[in-house]
Protein backbone atom coordinates (compact mmCIF):
# COMPACT_ATOMS: atom_id res chain seq x y z
CA UNK A 1 0.00 0.00 0.00
CA UNK A 2 1.13 3.40 -0.65
CA UNK A 3 0.81 5.92 1.90
CA UNK A 4 1.31 9.65 1.13
CA UNK A 5 2.44 11.36 4.28
CA UNK A 6 3.19 15.02 4.65
CA UNK A 7 6.48 16.94 6.81
CA UNK A 8 4.26 16.93 9.82
CA UNK A 9 3.53 12.85 9.80
CA UNK A 10 6.90 12.09 8.98
CA UNK A 11 8.21 14.16 11.67
CA UNK A 12 5.65 12.31 14.41
CA UNK A 13 6.64 9.08 12.72
CA UNK A 14 10.19 9.73 13.29
CA UNK A 15 9.17 10.25 16.71
CA UNK A 16 7.44 6.93 17.00
CA UNK A 17 11.19 5.66 16.44
CA UNK A 18 9.57 4.35 12.86
CA UNK A 19 11.80 4.75 10.07
CA UNK A 20 9.59 5.34 6.65
CA UNK A 21 11.88 4.04 3.00
CA UNK A 22 12.58 6.88 0.96
CA UNK A 23 14.87 7.11 -2.16
CA UNK A 24 18.40 8.17 -0.64
CA UNK A 25 18.53 11.98 -2.32
CA UNK A 26 14.53 12.53 -1.45
CA UNK A 27 15.14 10.99 1.65
CA UNK A 28 18.10 13.65 2.69
CA UNK A 29 15.65 16.38 1.54
CA UNK A 30 12.95 14.94 3.69
CA UNK A 31 14.89 14.28 7.11
CA UNK A 32 16.07 18.63 7.11
CA UNK A 33 12.64 19.64 6.25
CA UNK A 34 11.17 17.33 9.13
CA UNK A 35 14.09 18.68 11.38
CA UNK A 36 12.50 21.97 10.83
CA UNK A 37 8.93 20.69 11.91
CA UNK A 38 10.67 19.00 15.04
CA UNK A 39 10.34 21.73 17.83
CA UNK A 40 6.34 21.64 18.57
CA UNK A 41 6.66 17.45 18.01
CA UNK A 42 8.54 17.25 20.66
CA UNK A 43 6.50 19.45 22.93
CA UNK A 44 3.91 17.90 22.51
CA UNK A 45 5.39 13.66 22.51
CA UNK A 46 8.86 13.65 24.07
CA UNK A 47 9.69 9.64 22.98
CA UNK A 48 13.44 8.49 24.86
CA UNK A 49 15.90 7.00 22.01
CA UNK A 50 14.47 2.96 21.47
CA UNK A 51 18.43 2.12 21.83
CA UNK A 52 18.93 3.02 25.07
CA UNK A 53 15.90 1.36 26.68
CA UNK A 54 16.14 -2.67 27.22
CA UNK A 55 13.47 -4.65 26.27
CA UNK A 56 10.35 -5.82 29.06
CA UNK A 57 11.22 -9.01 30.87
CA UNK A 58 7.33 -9.62 29.40
CA UNK A 59 4.67 -8.12 27.50
CA UNK A 60 1.95 -6.10 30.11
CA UNK A 61 -0.24 -3.85 28.69
CA UNK A 62 -0.73 -2.42 32.04
CA UNK A 63 1.21 -2.19 35.11
CA UNK A 64 -0.26 -4.60 38.25
CA UNK A 65 1.16 -2.99 41.14
CA UNK A 66 -0.03 -2.69 45.25
CA UNK A 67 -2.42 -5.14 46.43
CA UNK A 68 -5.72 -6.06 44.42
CA UNK A 69 -8.82 -5.58 46.27
CA UNK A 70 -11.20 -8.22 44.43
CA UNK A 71 -14.29 -6.97 45.97
CA UNK A 72 -16.43 -3.89 46.75
CA UNK A 73 -16.39 -3.09 49.96
CA UNK A 74 -19.70 -3.75 52.11
CA UNK A 75 -20.34 0.54 51.30
CA UNK A 76 -20.28 0.23 47.75
CA UNK A 77 -23.73 -0.14 47.62
CA UNK A 78 -23.80 -2.12 44.38
CA UNK A 79 -27.18 -2.01 41.81
CA UNK A 80 -27.97 -3.14 38.92
CA UNK A 81 -26.90 -1.70 35.47
CA UNK A 82 -30.14 0.67 34.34
CA UNK A 83 -31.88 -1.35 31.66
CA UNK A 84 -32.30 -0.62 27.96
CA UNK A 85 -28.72 0.58 27.12
CA UNK A 86 -29.03 -0.84 24.07
CA UNK A 87 -31.11 1.79 22.74
CA UNK A 88 -29.75 4.34 24.89
CA UNK A 89 -29.21 7.21 23.06
CA UNK A 90 -26.28 9.57 23.69
CA UNK A 91 -27.37 12.17 26.19
CA UNK A 92 -28.93 8.49 28.44
CA UNK A 93 -26.31 6.60 27.61
CA UNK A 94 -23.62 8.68 29.65
CA UNK A 95 -25.71 9.69 32.19
CA UNK A 96 -25.95 5.73 32.89
CA UNK A 97 -22.28 5.16 33.00
CA UNK A 98 -21.84 8.54 35.38
CA UNK A 99 -24.58 7.19 37.63
CA UNK A 100 -23.40 3.34 37.46
CA UNK A 101 -23.03 1.17 40.31
CA UNK A 102 -22.82 -2.27 38.71
CA UNK A 103 -19.65 -3.42 39.73
CA UNK A 104 -17.31 -2.72 42.79
CA UNK A 105 -15.20 -0.24 40.74
CA UNK A 106 -17.56 1.81 41.07
CA UNK A 107 -15.97 2.71 44.87
CA UNK A 108 -13.02 3.58 43.64
CA UNK A 109 -13.83 6.03 40.68
CA UNK A 110 -13.48 9.61 40.92
CA UNK A 111 -15.48 9.84 38.20
CA UNK A 112 -16.41 7.33 35.50
CA UNK A 113 -14.54 7.71 31.83
CA UNK A 114 -17.50 7.65 29.50
CA UNK A 115 -15.40 8.39 25.91
CA UNK A 116 -14.14 11.22 23.92
CA UNK A 117 -14.11 12.65 20.16
CA UNK A 118 -16.25 12.29 17.13
CA UNK A 119 -19.87 10.50 17.93
CA UNK A 120 -19.69 10.41 13.58
CA UNK A 121 -16.05 9.31 13.45
CA UNK A 122 -15.17 6.43 11.37
CA UNK A 123 -12.24 5.26 13.33
CA UNK A 124 -12.90 3.85 16.53
CA UNK A 125 -9.92 3.17 19.33
CA UNK A 126 -11.35 1.04 22.08
CA UNK A 127 -8.87 0.94 25.22
CA UNK A 128 -8.53 -1.16 28.53
CA UNK A 129 -9.79 1.02 31.58
CA UNK A 130 -8.65 4.53 32.98
CA UNK A 131 -5.77 5.18 35.08
CA UNK A 132 -5.08 7.21 37.88
CA UNK A 133 -4.60 10.80 35.24
CA UNK A 134 -7.82 9.26 32.87
CA UNK A 135 -9.51 9.06 36.76
CA UNK A 136 -8.92 12.18 37.35
CA UNK A 137 -9.47 14.03 33.85
CA UNK A 138 -12.25 11.87 33.06
CA UNK A 139 -10.95 11.41 29.43
CA UNK A 140 -9.32 8.02 27.77
CA UNK A 141 -5.75 7.86 27.01
CA UNK A 142 -3.82 11.19 28.67
CA UNK A 143 -0.64 11.42 29.93
CA UNK A 144 2.41 9.86 28.02
CA UNK A 145 0.69 7.16 27.00
CA UNK A 146 -2.50 9.67 25.26
CA UNK A 147 0.14 11.61 23.90
CA UNK A 148 1.61 8.62 22.06
CA UNK A 149 -1.36 7.73 20.86
CA UNK A 150 -2.52 11.15 19.63
CA UNK A 151 0.93 11.25 17.57
CA UNK A 152 0.12 7.47 15.88
CA UNK A 153 -3.34 9.02 14.94
CA UNK A 154 -2.04 12.31 13.68
CA UNK A 155 0.55 10.38 11.66
CA UNK A 156 -2.32 8.79 9.95
CA UNK A 157 -4.35 11.90 9.83
CA UNK A 158 -6.73 11.20 12.37
CA UNK A 159 -7.33 13.64 15.83
CA UNK A 160 -9.11 13.34 18.98
CA UNK A 161 -10.04 17.09 18.65
CA UNK A 162 -11.85 16.86 15.23
CA UNK A 163 -15.20 17.23 16.73
CA UNK A 164 -18.78 15.84 15.76
CA UNK A 165 -19.76 19.25 13.84
CA UNK A 166 -17.18 19.63 11.65
CA UNK A 167 -17.15 18.37 7.84
CA UNK A 168 -14.33 16.47 8.39
CA UNK A 169 -15.31 14.64 11.65
CA UNK A 170 -15.88 11.65 9.89
CA UNK A 171 -12.69 11.03 8.27
CA UNK A 172 -10.48 12.58 10.30
CA UNK A 173 -12.69 12.67 13.80
CA UNK A 174 -11.64 9.36 16.17
CA UNK A 175 -13.61 7.80 18.86
CA UNK A 176 -11.98 6.78 22.47
CA UNK A 177 -13.14 4.97 24.91
CA UNK A 178 -12.34 1.78 27.39
CA UNK A 179 -13.74 -1.40 28.09
CA UNK A 180 -13.86 -0.67 31.54
CA UNK A 181 -15.33 2.91 32.43
CA UNK A 182 -14.36 3.13 36.28
CA UNK A 183 -10.91 3.08 37.08
CA UNK A 184 -9.13 -0.22 38.69
CA UNK A 185 -7.64 0.06 42.19
CA UNK A 186 -4.01 0.35 41.77
CA UNK A 187 -4.32 -0.17 37.99
CA UNK A 188 -4.82 -4.06 38.85
CA UNK A 189 -6.15 -6.33 35.71
CA UNK A 190 -9.69 -6.04 35.16
CA UNK A 191 -11.86 -9.08 36.20
CA UNK A 192 -14.24 -10.81 34.12
CA UNK A 193 -17.04 -9.99 36.04
CA UNK A 194 -16.44 -6.40 35.90
CA UNK A 195 -15.72 -6.55 31.73
CA UNK A 196 -19.01 -8.27 32.05
CA UNK A 197 -20.87 -5.80 33.58
CA UNK A 198 -19.31 -2.74 31.69
CA UNK A 199 -19.13 -4.27 28.00
CA UNK A 200 -23.00 -3.49 26.94
CA UNK A 201 -22.08 0.52 27.61
CA UNK A 202 -19.15 -0.28 24.75
CA UNK A 203 -21.45 -2.57 22.75
CA UNK A 204 -23.49 0.37 22.83
CA UNK A 205 -21.26 3.02 22.28
CA UNK A 206 -19.83 1.47 19.18
CA UNK A 207 -23.45 0.57 17.91
CA UNK A 208 -23.97 4.71 18.29
CA UNK A 209 -21.00 5.71 16.05
CA UNK A 210 -20.90 3.10 13.32
CA UNK A 211 -17.19 3.13 13.10
CA UNK A 212 -15.58 1.52 9.72
CA UNK A 213 -13.05 0.08 11.99
CA UNK A 214 -12.06 -0.56 15.12
CA UNK A 215 -8.66 -0.23 16.89
CA UNK A 216 -8.41 -2.90 19.93
CA UNK A 217 -5.42 -1.70 21.99
CA UNK A 218 -4.00 -3.75 24.88
CA UNK A 219 -4.66 -7.41 26.32
CA UNK A 220 -7.87 -6.24 28.41
CA UNK A 221 -9.81 -4.51 25.09
CA UNK A 222 -8.50 -7.43 22.74
CA UNK A 223 -9.30 -10.24 24.69
CA UNK A 224 -13.04 -8.52 25.83
CA UNK A 225 -13.76 -7.36 22.14
CA UNK A 226 -12.74 -10.40 20.41
CA UNK A 227 -14.07 -12.84 23.31
CA UNK A 228 -10.36 -14.70 23.28
CA UNK A 229 -7.75 -15.64 25.80
CA UNK A 230 -5.23 -15.40 22.82
CA UNK A 231 -2.30 -13.09 23.48
CA UNK A 232 -1.73 -9.85 21.34
CA UNK A 233 1.27 -10.72 19.41
CA UNK A 234 -0.69 -14.05 17.87
CA UNK A 235 -3.67 -11.77 17.00
CA UNK A 236 -1.61 -8.68 15.08
CA UNK A 237 -1.52 -8.75 11.54
CA UNK A 238 -5.26 -10.00 10.81
CA UNK A 239 -9.09 -8.62 10.47
CA UNK A 240 -11.12 -9.47 13.45
CA UNK A 241 -14.89 -8.76 13.59
CA UNK A 242 -16.65 -7.57 16.63
CA UNK A 243 -20.50 -7.37 15.71
CA UNK A 244 -19.61 -6.66 11.86
CA UNK A 245 -16.94 -3.76 12.16
CA UNK A 246 -13.52 -5.00 11.23
CA UNK A 247 -11.34 -4.96 14.42
CA UNK A 248 -7.26 -4.76 14.24
CA UNK A 249 -5.58 -5.42 17.13
CA UNK A 250 -2.29 -3.19 18.34
CA UNK A 251 -0.52 -2.59 21.27
CA UNK A 252 -1.78 -0.39 24.13
CA UNK A 253 0.41 2.77 23.75
CA UNK A 254 1.34 2.64 27.43
CA UNK A 255 3.43 -0.86 26.69
CA UNK A 256 4.80 1.24 23.48
CA UNK A 257 6.59 3.36 25.95
CA UNK A 258 8.04 0.38 27.61
CA UNK A 259 8.98 -1.68 24.64
CA UNK A 260 10.06 0.65 22.18
CA UNK A 261 10.89 -1.97 19.75
CA UNK A 262 7.56 -2.72 19.12
CA UNK A 263 6.62 0.69 18.27
CA UNK A 264 7.15 -0.29 14.32
CA UNK A 265 4.78 -3.62 14.55
CA UNK A 266 1.96 -0.68 16.09
CA UNK A 267 2.68 0.91 12.73
CA UNK A 268 2.11 -2.21 10.80
CA UNK A 269 -0.90 -1.96 12.56
CA UNK A 270 -1.81 0.90 12.07
CA UNK A 271 -1.33 0.81 8.53
CA UNK A 272 -3.16 -2.63 8.13
CA UNK A 273 -6.15 -0.14 9.51
CA UNK A 274 -5.49 2.11 6.69
CA UNK A 275 -5.92 -0.17 4.10
CA UNK A 276 -9.27 -1.90 5.55
CA UNK A 277 -10.62 1.51 6.62
CA UNK A 278 -9.42 3.69 3.56
CA UNK A 279 -6.85 6.49 4.26
CA UNK A 280 -8.45 9.68 5.80
CA UNK A 281 -9.03 12.51 3.36
S1 LIG B 1 -16.81 -0.19 35.57
FE1 LIG B 1 -18.62 -0.13 34.25
S2 LIG B 1 -20.07 -1.61 35.17
FE2 LIG B 1 -18.51 -1.10 36.75
S3 LIG B 1 -19.42 0.62 37.91
FE3 LIG B 1 -18.11 1.50 36.29
S4 LIG B 1 -19.53 1.90 34.58
FE4 LIG B 1 -20.58 0.46 35.96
Amino acid sequence: MSLQLDQRQRAMLAEMGVKLWAPRAKAAAESAAAVKTRAPVEKAAPVPAPARTPPPARPAPLPVSGPIPAAAPASAALGPRPEGVESMDWPALEAAVAGCRACGLCAHRTQAVFGVGSRAADWMVVGEAPGDNEDRQGQPFVGQAGKLLDNMLAAIGLSRQASADTPLAGRQGVYIANVLKCRPPGNRNPQPEEVAQCEPYLRRQVALVQPRIILAMGRFAVQSLLQTTEPIGRLRGRVHQYRGVPVIVTYHPAYLLRALPEKAKAWQDLCLALKVAGAPA
